[in-house]
């Protein structure tokens, strides 16, 4: 056994923010159910990644985040358990929207989102779709009217939904920004802001970005309540 301290300095963790929780060194401490604990056995992993162990039991408090490691470090799960857990207190009838919103930049990063969600949310019977451009809108909206938990969607795609009034986005309670630093870049900043107006303001704010710039700190203040910060080894800004 490590101490929190101990296991932050081990993996280059900081964290800044109040009472932050002490990180989950082992999958069996999440208190993450049988179901999803079997998934990740079989995956194969053998520990939760630095990113996971710190941020989950942040999300698991409610709280908002934000969270800062480099590409490859595990963020996808680092946000989806805890989305998963939560749902089944927060579960809305999923015709009436989804409850878990994940908004990413691209249709490639979207959809391995929704692989990952679709791969470790069957067994627990969670439904998702994923909203990207450059495909037919019909499947989209078929998922849609069917109702899913979950819609991972890059942000033009989803505005284009919204303008048509084909889904609605007021029982999301958990919001993640995947890649802000990447959404940013690629100009995606008004239809991110148009997107959260049609969020209750009531909701969980999560972002997760490989570098730290003045801008993504910028949208990160205007749409997180006193977030708990975590970085994973030096943060580029
Ligand atoms: P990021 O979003 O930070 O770039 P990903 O979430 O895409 O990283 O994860 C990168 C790879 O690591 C994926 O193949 C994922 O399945 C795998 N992975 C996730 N969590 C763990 C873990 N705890 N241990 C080992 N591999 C993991
Ligand atoms: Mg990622």
């Amino acid at each position: 056994d490590i101490s929190p301290d101990a296991y932050r300095r081990q993996h280059e963790i900081s964290v800044t923010g109040g009472d932050v929780p002490p990180p989950f060194t082992s999958f069996e401490a999440t208190g993450f159910p049988s179901e999803i604990l079997r998934e990740i056995h079989q995956a194969g992993f053998p520990a939760p990644s630095p990113i996971q162990a710190q941020s989950w039991p942040i999300a698991l408090q409610g709280r908002d985040i934000v969270a800062v490691a480099k590409t490859g470090s595990g963020k996808t799960l680092g946000f989806l358990l805890p989305g998963f857990f939560l749902l089944k207190q927060r579960r809305s009838n999923p015709q009436s929207g989804p409850t878990i919103l994940v908004l990413s930049p691209t249709r490639e990063l979207a959809t391995q989102i929704q692989d990952e969600a679709v791969k470790f949310g069957r067994s627990s019977k969670i439904s998702c779709t994923c909203l990207y451009g450059g495909a037919p809108k019909g499947p989209q909206l078929r998922d849609l009217d069917r109702g899913v938990d979950i819609v991972v969607a890059t942000p033009g795609r989803l505005n284009d939904i919204l303008e048509m009034r084909r889904v609605r986005l007021d029982q999301v309670s958990y919001l993640v920004l995947d890649e802000a630093d990447r959404m940013l870049d690629m100009g995606f900043e008004p239809q991110i802001r148009k997107i959260v107006k049609e969020v209750p303001t009531r909701r969980q704010t999560l972002m997760y970005t490989a570098t730290w710039p003045k801008e993504v700190r910028k949208i990160a203040a205007d749409l997180l309540v006193n977030p708990v910060q975590v970085n994973i080894g030096n943060v580029d800004e």
